[in-house]
């Protein structure tokens, strides 16, 4: 219906330029992709197909909490509850006290999508709510090039017009036809102008029309996020299985992600210029590579931060033209997605309506908060003392509304975000717990009950967990029966 009323009153052109091209290296995405790829009406196997996609249940991090420790932040629900009430963590530490550390399972135990991953199984969940095989969720990797030419094609088919060609300048409005805050026309190279109602401004890092011809100020969040440059390298796909995770390794200056797609692995190391030369990066992520690269190394600059507003007069700002947020979370492509769903929901009239555009504004900021201080906890919550990069994050300060969280957590377990932030009790648990960030209290009704007893019971829903898990086809298996892409040229 939607896409009825927009071809109606609605035309929608794209200016791109080949020359310039796109980043491009975004290939790990988190689970409401699905529900957005639903929207738009992609059929997941096909579009599996044409993107070279594997699933993802999680990410695997090294090295974070300490040198030598791993957990896997997997998407998904605990077993099972003990309690109705009170939340299985509690309990988890609860049971803890009972000794015998050594057997007792880890946190991420709970959750059939860590023990399917390190598995390497995969099947799609089970839709019935009763069985334990419905207890996780997934995401995908893909090929970013190829999304991107899969939706083009889409896109086109359903009436939106490409233009190739660069934008070299901005007519902004005289106030006579168009306002004087608003942008009348972009001129291309070759002269053409184009005018539009309105402009989504989605020129990447440039951000041609947001932050260049409105001036719209960036605010600067590399104090939390130092970090300012990738490495990115493919190198040959895994032969023996594809995990169904993506994989991202603590350095002394950064961190390096492998994401195993059907025809190669993607992998980048992401690390602070500040703490760091590009030289030793580029030899730190070759000598990590789990099989040989296919190409030299691709440097990429960034800033941690965002434009204050991502809705100025007629133009909007998504993607990298709105702001980055490094890619530990795979949250860029969620963010681009969002914000276009939430431009849906607050289209504008010719007006540009004020109210919408307040509201689109106020929502975005808080989204991208809630992700960065999500991303910035991953940096913080540790013990690592090992080089200056992470004495720097393990003791700097962090934003008011991330002290707020881990206060909390810390006093009794208790987790205070938002409803509406993206990483709610499975996120935060996996990355607090799985970093050594123990809670001193628990919830009061979990406090007096019997460790020991309890501590039964976290054992057998880790065994439960672990034997559903044990279950499901191999991934590689399933993929080459589900959504087998074409071999790779
Ligand atoms: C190192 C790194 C790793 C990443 N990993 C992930 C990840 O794992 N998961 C994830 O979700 N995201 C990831 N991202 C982010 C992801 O790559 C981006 O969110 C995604 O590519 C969207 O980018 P974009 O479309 O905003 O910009 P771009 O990809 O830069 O596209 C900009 C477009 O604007 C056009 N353009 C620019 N200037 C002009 C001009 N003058 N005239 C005409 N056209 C122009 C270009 O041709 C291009 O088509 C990563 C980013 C980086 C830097």
């Amino acid at each position: 219906m939607l896409a009825t009323t927009l071809s109606r009153d609605t035309q929608i052109q794209l200016v791109e330029s080949d020359a310039i091209g796109i980043v491009g290296v975004g290939e790990a995405t988190i689970p409401p992709i699905r529900q957005f790829n639903r929207f738009i009406g992609l059929d997941e196997r096909e579009f599996m197909k044409a993107t070279q996609a594997t699933f993802k249940l999680g990410i695997e991090f090294h090295n974070w909490g300490a040198i030598g420790d791993r957990y896997i932040h997997q998407f998904g629900y605990v077993g099972r509850e003990i309690d109705a009430i009170v939340k299985l963590h509690h309990w988890w530490m609860v049971g803890r006290l009972a000794g015998g550390a050594a057997d007792y399972p880890a946190w991420e135990d709970m959750f059939l999508a860590k023990s399917a991953a390190r598995a390497g199984r995969f099947a799609l969940p089970d839709p019935s709510p009763q069985s334990p095989l419905s207890r996780y969720t997934y995401a995908y990797h893909f090929d970013a090039h190829l999304y991107g030419k899969y939706l083009r094609t889409i896109a086109e088919a359903r009436g939106v017009k490409r233009l190739e060609g660069r934008i070299s300048s901005v007519r902004k409005g005289s106030g006579e036809d168009v306002a004087e805050d608003r942008i009348a026309a972009v001129v291309l190279d070759d002269g053409r102008e184009l005018e539009a109602d309105l402009f989504i401004d989605c020129s990447g890092f440039r951000s041609l029309l947001l932050g260049g011809a409105l001036d719209e100020p960036f605010d600067d969040w590399s104090h939390w996020l130092p970090a300012d440059r990738a490495l990115a390298v493919p190198s040959a796909r895994e032969t023996s299985s594809i995990a169904p995770f993506t994989k991202a390794t603590a350095h002394n200056v950064g961190w390096q992600w492998r994401i195993p797609l059907q025809h190669r692995t993607g992998n980048g190391h992401v690390f602070a210029s500040a703490f760091g030369t590009e030289g030793d990066a580029e030899q730190r992520l070759l000598a990590a590579l789990d099989t040989p690269a296919l190409d030299t190394p691709r440097l990429l600059k960034f800033q941690a931060g965002r434009r204050r507003n991502a809705w100025v007069g007629n133009v909007i700002g998504i993607g990298l033209a709105a702001g980055f947020l490094e890619p530990l979370e795979s949250t860029s492509i969620h963010l681009v997605q969002s914000a276009l769903e939430s431009l849906i929901e607050h289209f504008p009239s010719r007006r540009m309506d004020p109210l919408m555009r307040d509201r689109f504004n106020l929502l975005a900021a808080e989204e991208w908060e809630r992700v960065r201080d999500f991303i910035i906890a991953h940096y913080k919550v540790t013990g690592r003392s090992d080089s200056d990069f992470w004495n720097h994050v393990r003791t700097m300060d962090i934003p008011a509304s991330l002290a707020e969280t881990l206060e909390y957590w810390e006093e009794s377990g208790f987790l205070s975000v938002h409803k509406g932030h993206l990483f709610q009790l499975g996120s935060w648990s996996a990355l607090l717990l799985g970093q050594g960030l123990y809670p001193r209290g628990v919830h009061a009704l979990a406090n007096r009950a019997d460790p020991v007893q309890i501590a039964g019971q976290i054992r057998a829903i880790a065994a439960e967990v672990d034997q559903a898990a044990q279950s499901l086809p191999l991934h590689a298996d399933f993929i080459s029966r589900y959504c087998p892409a074409p071999a790779a040229d």
